[in-house]
């Protein structure tokens, strides 16, 4: 059986254009890119070209671009980094509801640290309002964070207009974009943020590896402390293999974004078309148009999100249930609660994210195969049976 992976948001293949770009860094040029000899010198060039790609990609300076060792290190850097060197202005902080838990648990922790959070609500499709973030400013507020777009349901937030809000009332700004970086045009200075988080592994490159942008002059706490690295921002030897890796998926998401966003988004389309036409009672997480080419999030009425993945897992079609990282608890999605849904809606949730290498074909057999499933679910449900 063929097996159809549809769970691009929660990872997405290593391209095998990036495999061939970093074996050589696992071999000859080994060096250390801070060694001033040859060996070394090999090495802090690719880095060094890699950040260029990355700056390049979202309008940044490569100065500008610090790597770490993955989205959720660049998200806790951002907002403890933040925290912890303006603590004398202010103790503030606004963020959403619906963000990723890289930055939702970060700051919980920073709540215990006498830090005060704000956590914004969102409409029933996901959004942010952008006059709920004006009012939320106060003379203590020192950071705002609001996702590029959300990894569940796919929604795409106002971050340029709140980026304005951001510089006239002059608190930093961050975002999380690891859902946009790579899969749509994605710009600094046009969402007016100060820092922004990078994931390779969510477009294409290697796991393990990401960045952020910190804008020149924002004031930030390090908190790996050490060598001189990355501008002493970051202390450790760099992963020369993931970084290089990462610039190369940088390269062919530059060369491909355009087309395949287009690509995708007729799919979805056709995905979402498609499932409403064949199962009934079944509605549309997120925004209908402010939202990502890839992802398609719905609940069925009756029916829990869990049985369906398990099912068509047997079928060889691999899907989520709100997010990855909180797949093993039986807690509801906190995006679609905090979207106002009901605790049996949030339960009957499904996510499929498209990439790549999803063809028409699999948008098919998802059609033929989920209804099915649906049918047989609710004919064992007794919540269908006395809604019938
Ligand atoms: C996947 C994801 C992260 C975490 O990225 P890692 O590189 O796996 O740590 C953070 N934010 C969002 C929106 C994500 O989708």
């Amino acid at each position: 059986m063929k097996r159809i992976y549809l769970d691009y948001a929660a990872t997405t293949p290593t391209h095998p254009e990036v495999v061939e770009a970093m074996l050589p860094y696992f071999g000859e040029v080994f060096g250390n890119p801070s060694a001033i000899h040859s060996f070394g010198q090999e090495a802090k060039a690719a880095v060094e070209e890699a950040r260029n790609k990355v700056a390049d990609l979202i309008g940044a300076q490569a100065e500008e671009i610090v790597f770490t060792s993955s989205a959720t290190e660049a998200d806790n850097f951002a907002v403890k980094g933040v925290a912890f060197a303006n603590e004398h202005k202010g103790n503030h902080i606004i963020t959403s509801s619906i963000e990723h838990p890289a930055v939702i648990e970060t700051c919980k922790f920073l709540e215990r640290r006498g830090f005060l959070v704000t956590y914004l609500s969102v409409d029933e499709y996901g959004l942010v309002a952008p006059d709920d973030v004006k009012k939320a400013i106060t003379d203590k507020t020192i950071l705002i964070s609001v996702m590029h777009a959300n990894n569940e349901v796919g929604t795409i937030e106002p971050v340029a207009e709140i980026g304005k809000f951001a510089k006239e009332a002059g608190i930093y700004f961050h975002t999380d974009a690891v859902q946009t970086v790579g899969h749509i045009p994605v710009d600094v200075n046009e969402l007016g943020v100060n820092l922004l988080s990078v994931s390779a592994h969510k477009f294409y490159g290697p796991k393990g590896v990401g960045a952020l942008y910190i804008r020149k002059g924002t004031k930030l706490a390090s908190f790996m402390h050490g060598g001189g690295q990355e501008n002493r921002r970051r202390a450790s030897t760099e992963n020369v293999p993931d970084i290089v890796g990462l610039g190369k998926a940088v390269e062919i998401s530059r060369r491909e974004m355009k087309e395949e966003a287009e690509r995708l988004t007729v799919l979805r389309d056709k995905l979402i078309a498609g499932l409403q036409e064949r199962i009934d009672r079944v509605h549309l997480n997120g925004h209908s148009v402010f939202r990502l080419p890839n992802n398609v999030n719905i609940s069925v009425d009756f029916i829990e999100g869990e049985s369906m993945l398990l099912n068509l897992d047997l079928e060889g079609i691999c899907v989520s249930t709100g997010s990855a990282c909180s797949s093993s608890s039986l807690e509801p999605s906190h995006v679609l609660r905090a979207m106002g849904c009901s605790h049996e809606r949030a339960h009957g949730s499904l996510r499929f994210t498209l990439g790549k290498w999803t063809t028409e074909e699999d948008i098919g057999r998802v059609l033929e195969v989920l209804p099915k499933i649906v049918a047989r679910l609710r004919a064992m449900s007794p919540l269908f049976k006395s809604h019938v």
